[in-house]
Order: structure tokens, then C-alpha cells, then sequence
């Protein structure tokens, strides 16, 4: 084909494959519009997943009658005039492209007032073009009204995920939004159900307990540091709170929601020590810079951002972290339970009774040897002779495989047995978790959870699996909500629930187990399919053989 410059129409669908990925995308360009516009109220929307509808109503500043149509022409913007507002952003947006993308991909509806026209104004496009204007009247704001996305575009609707993945990526992000504008009045309303409502009154821990709940709200820690390049604020858990997931680490830079490995490592790198593998801080750290210490304008949605001094703002936000969690007496010790895993080793504990276990595994290839249990390593390693050399057995891992297998084997069976509990256990949901939920509810029945709706994002479990009788349920069941609600992982959900049940219903590493634990947990491994590699695939045992042994003493060549 000769080279030609393309037709406007393809130009703007390919902006538009950038700019909107999925309904939330749109979400985040319409309610980034209005808080540019200085709405201190902002209602959302959607339904059937953001597909059929995306409503977004703002108090903001309106548009003029006369800027409509031009508001939807490709690079059109009120927010910079020239290249030297480039190098200092303050506004959400700048790249002029989100309306005509929008308008692009779906049917859109705009009805607007400002405070200085006597009636507001209205505008229906459908595939980019202007089908209807008129005057209609409006209090002072703007009202966005998406509908139909992406019926034209097949290949995209394809990828979209169920409607309530879709629902728990905006329930996510209009979370995200209220952390970072806790002066905005948000709702969120999925399906017709008030999923989110935050007051506006500007304080981040009525926010955060709007989304994660009050008692977690109580917790939070206060972290301030004004020093520096940059300025830091914002909320930490402190290291009795932990999450088994990076999902409830919130960073807004210049109040932009970004997602930075960078900012994630500073902050963790706080907590060094303080929490078991695994585990990871809940935050919501605001970092302000001057406009010209960084770059916005490096990816079409603006979800990413560069830093001038990176190294410098990696250090304000993990000193002003750590000056938090200094100031709280369980961290300042780094207390005795998260040592453990600081890679402190201990004396082994030698185990009197050396009885052998005895193998009952049928399977010739995996089989594990007879072995004898000769103790436990720094709490997290079993010490055991076979009739060729040396195992060590990580504990965790061991667990992980036989939890795992029996909840599939009782799943698949039909056979899982449920334990009821005496006293019922209330938790408070996400507004992503909820969504997550009410898409996983029958499997996670399957697998023998009783999780009933209390009304106002709480829920009581009634009733567990009973091979996780000893486990922290809260711990379990938000983890399990987590690994559901991450796109990552493309197993069929019953290996997933099975995995993230097995993971953290385990022993974990660093906790001591008795004589009796040991050698029923190896009896137990020996039982099991798979006794050399747990669930993720890392190696359950290490083994030393006597050949090996004979060889690194020098007894043979
Ligand atoms: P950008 O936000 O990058 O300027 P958009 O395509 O998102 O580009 O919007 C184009 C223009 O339309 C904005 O610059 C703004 O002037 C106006 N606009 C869009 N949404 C709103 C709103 N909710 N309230 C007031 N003005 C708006
Ligand atoms: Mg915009």
C-alpha cells in the first residue's frame, strides 16, 4: 500500500484504543474532569459493568454553550495554553483527547450549566458525531452520560471481563479517587446498589473507613513529613495490620492516583523486618512536589509519572514511614514475633523421640522414603534422616501442599466438610471486595464458606471450611477476595481458592511446632500427590544424599 496520512475517523478509534481500555477508563476521564472543573460533589453510576451505562454528575464549573462541540475535538482543552504550562501541570488532564475518545466508542449525552448563562446547555453524539443540541436547564455543573460502550467495537467488548469485574475495577477506582480528594463528596451507586458514599468533609480516616472499614480506619498511623524534596502525608497501618497483597497501597502524587513499584518499594522498605513474607502494609501517602520535579505526560491514560529525583523522593517516603512507625512502641522494639523472619537463625531443637514415621504413599515415582524426624530449624525447617541422607522440609510449603490437596480432593468429591461457627464472624468489605464477593459467592459455598450480606458492606461468615478451622478467617477471607479479584492468574478458580486457601491456612515459617505436629505433618506430606513442590511450585524439601555427604566430608573422591 502507498503511504497516506490516515482519515481522521481511524485517527481518533486509535486514540481511543489508548485513552479507553475498559469502562473504568472512562470512569477516570469523566470524574478527572470534574474535579478539574472544582466539583466538590461528584455522583457515579454505571451499570451492567459500565457497558450499558456510565453516569457522572458534577457541581463543577460547567461548560459554555458556545465551547461544547469544541470540547470534543480532538486535543481541545481548556487546562494548558502553551509548551511552558506543559512543564508545570496542576490540572488532572491536559492532553485534550478524553471526550472525543469517549465519544468515539460509545453514545455520549452531556447536559451542562455554568454560573454565568441563563439556561445550561445539551449534546448527544453517537460515534463522534453531534446528532442533537439544545438548551435545557441545569443547576450550575456537568452531567456525562455513557452508554453503549464499545457495541461497535467487538474485538474490545471481548476482552472486557465479567460485568462484575468491571463493576470492582470502578468500585476500585472511584475508592482511589475519594483517598485522594477527601473534600469531594463521592458516590457510587453499581446496579442500581449504593456501593460507596464519603462525606466531603476533607478527613482521609473517615475516607478510609468509609472503604476499608471502621476498625481499621482506628488503626491507621499518621505520617507527616514536610522536609525535603518532597512533602509526604497520608495514613500507615501499623505492623499488626498487614495485607497478603500490594492491592492496599495507595499513592497520589500532586493528588494524582499513580501505581509506582518505586513508591511501593520505599514504603515497604519501611517496614523491613516488622512484617512476616508475604505480607505487606495497608497506605494511602500523599506526596507533593513542585510541578516541575516531575513528568506526567509519559503514557496516554497518565496513569504513570516520571520523577526528576527519584532517589530523593524514594527517601522522603521511607524516612517519613519509618519516623511513624518508630514513634509506635510494638515497631520501635522490632518486636520478638516478626524477628523470626528476619533471617535470625536459632538453635535447632532436637526431638528425644526418634521414632520413624512410616511412608503409606502408594506412588512409585514421588514416593518420600521412610524418615525419621530429628528436629526443627530456626521454627521453620524439619530436620529428618531417610535411609539415603539428609531432608530438610520447609514447614510452610509442606502445609501448603497438604491443605491443598485435601480442599480440592473434598471439593471434587462433593465432600467438603464445613465447620460452624459458635460465634459468627462480622467483616467489613471494600467496596471491591463487595463486588468480588457477589461474584465468587457460590464457589466459595462450594468450598464450604457460609458469608451472608449484613447490610452496608458488612457481612457474617455462619460457617468455614473445616480444614481451616485454625486459620485467621478475616485473614483468609480477604486474601481470598484479593487473589479472586487480580487478573493475573488464569487458573480455573477452584485451583485458586484451593491456592490461597492452602497458602494462608499453612503454618506459617518461624512458628514453633511440637513433636507430635512434626510427625503428622510428615505423615501427612507422605500421603499427598505431590511431596516434593507446593502449589506455587516452589520445592517443599532439600535433599542431602549420603553419597553427597560423603563426598563434601572428603570420605570419598
Ligand atoms: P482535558 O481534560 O485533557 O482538557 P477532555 O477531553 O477530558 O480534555 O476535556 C476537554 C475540555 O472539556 C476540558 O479541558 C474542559 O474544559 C471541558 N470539560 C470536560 N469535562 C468537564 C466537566 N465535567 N466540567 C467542566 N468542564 C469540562
Ligand atoms: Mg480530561
Amino acid at each position: 500500500m502507498p503511504i497516506k496520512v490516515l482519515e481522521s475517523e481511524v485517527v481518533a478509534k486509535i486514540a481511543a484504543g489508548e485513552v479507553i481500555e475498559r469502562p473504568a477508563s472512562v470512569v477516570k476521564e469523566l470524574i478527572e474532569n470534574s474535579l478539574d472543573a472544582g466539583a466538590t460533589q461528584i455522583a457515579v453510576e454505571a451499570q451492567s459493568g459500565g457497558v450499558e451505562l456510565i453516569k457522572v454528575s458534577d457541581n463543577g464549573a460547567g461548560i459554555l454553550a458556545s465551547e461544547l462541540e469544541l470540547a470534543f475535538h480532538r486535543y481541545a482543552t481548556s487546562k494548558i495554553g502553551n509548551l511552558d504550562d506543559l512543564e508545570k501541570i496542576s490540572s488532572l488532564g491536559f492532553r485534550g483527547e478524553a471526550l472525543p475518545s469517549i465519544a468515539a466508542v460509545a453514545e455520549v449525552e452531556i447536559l451542562t450549566q455554568t454560573s454565568s448563562q441563563t439556561v445550561g446547555s445539551y449534546m448527544y453524539l453517537r460515534k463522534g458525531e453531534v446528532l442533537r443540541t439544545e438548551s435545557r436547564a441545569r443547576p450550575q455543573g456537568t452531567t456525562m452520560t455513557v452508554r453503549r460502550l464499545f457495541r461497535y467495537f467487538p474485538a474490545r467488548l471481548k476482552f472486557l471481563k465479567s460485568a462484575n469485574t468491571e463493576n470492582s475495577h470502578i468500585a476500585n477506582l472511584i475508592s482511589q479517587y475519594a483517598l485522594a480528594f477527601p473534600e469531594v463528596k463521592f458516590s457510587l451507586v453499581l446496579d442500581k446498589r449504593p456501593s460507596l458514599r464519603t462525606t466531603g468533609n476533607g478527613d482521609l480516616r473517615e475516607v478510609v473507613s468509609a472503604i476499608y472499614g471502621s476498625e481499621l480506619a482506628q488503626r491507621m498511623l499518621k505520617v507527616k513529613q514536610k522536609d525535603g524534596l518532597a512533602k509526604v502525608s497520608g495514613l500507615i497501618s501499623p505492623p499488626t495490620l498487614a495485607r497478603s497483597n500490594r492491592n492496599y497501597l495507595s499513592f497520589f502524587v500532586n493528588r494524582r492516583w499513580v501505581r509506582s513499584p518505586l513508591l511501593s518499594r520505599a514504603t515497604e522498605e519501611a517496614y523491613h523486618g516488622l512484617l512476616m513474607d508475604g505480607q505487606h502494609p495497608i497506605a494511602v501517602i500523599n506526596i507533593s512536589l513542585l510541578a516541575q520535579e516531575l513528568d506526567v505526560n509519559v503514557h496516554p491514560a497518565k496513569a504513570q509519572i516520571k520523577f526528576c529525583h527519584e532517589q530523593a523522593v524514594f527517601s522522603s517516603i521511607q524516612k517519613a514511614v519509618e519516623e511513624t512507625l518508630a514513634k509506635t512502641p510494638i515497631a520501635s522494639s522490632k518486636a520478638m514475633p516478626f524477628s523470626v523472619n528476619s533471617g535470625q537463625w536459632q538453635s535447632p531443637r532436637m526431638i528425644m523421640d526418634n521414632e520413624p514415621v512410616f511412608a503409606v504413599s502408594q506412588l512409585p515415582t514421588l514416593e518420600l522414603p521412610l524418615l525419621r524426624v530429628l528436629g526443627q530449624l530456626a521454627n521453620t525447617y524439619i530436620i529428618a534422616e531417610g535411609p539415603d541422607g539428609l531432608y530438610l522440609i520447609d514447614q510452610h510449603a509442606a502445609h501448603e501442599r497438604i491443605l491443598y490437596d485435601q480442599i480440592l480432593a473434598q471439593w471434587s468429591q462433593r465432600e467438603v466438610e464445613v465447620q460452624g461457627l459458635l460465634q459468627p464472624i462480622t467483616i467489613e468489605l471494600s467496596p471491591r471486595e463487595e463486588e468480588t464477593l457477589r461474584a465468587s459467592k457460590e464457589f466459595l459455598a462450594e468450598f464450604g464458606f457460609t458469608i451472608e450480606p449484613f447490610g452496608n458492606r458488612s457481612y457474617v461468615i455462619r460457617a468455614i471450611p473445616a480444614l481451616m478451622a485454625k486459620a485467621n478467617i478475616i485473614e483468609i477471607i480477604s486474601a481470598l477476595l484479593d487473589s479472586l479479584a487480580s487478573k493475573q492468574n488464569p487458573n480455573p478458580w477452584e485451583e485458586k481458592i484451593a491456592q490461597s486457601l492452602a497458602c494462608h491456612g499453612a503454618i506459617r515459617a518461624g512458628q514453633q511446632l511440637g513433636n507430635e505436629e512434626i510427625r503428622e505433618l510428615i505423615k501427612q506430606l507422605e500421603e499427598t500427590k505431590q511431596p516434593r513442590a507446593c502449589p506455587h511450585g516452589r520445592p517443599i524439601m532439600i535433599h542431602l544424599s549420603s553419597h553427597q555427604l560423603e563426598k563434601e566430608f572428603g570420605r570419598i573422591n
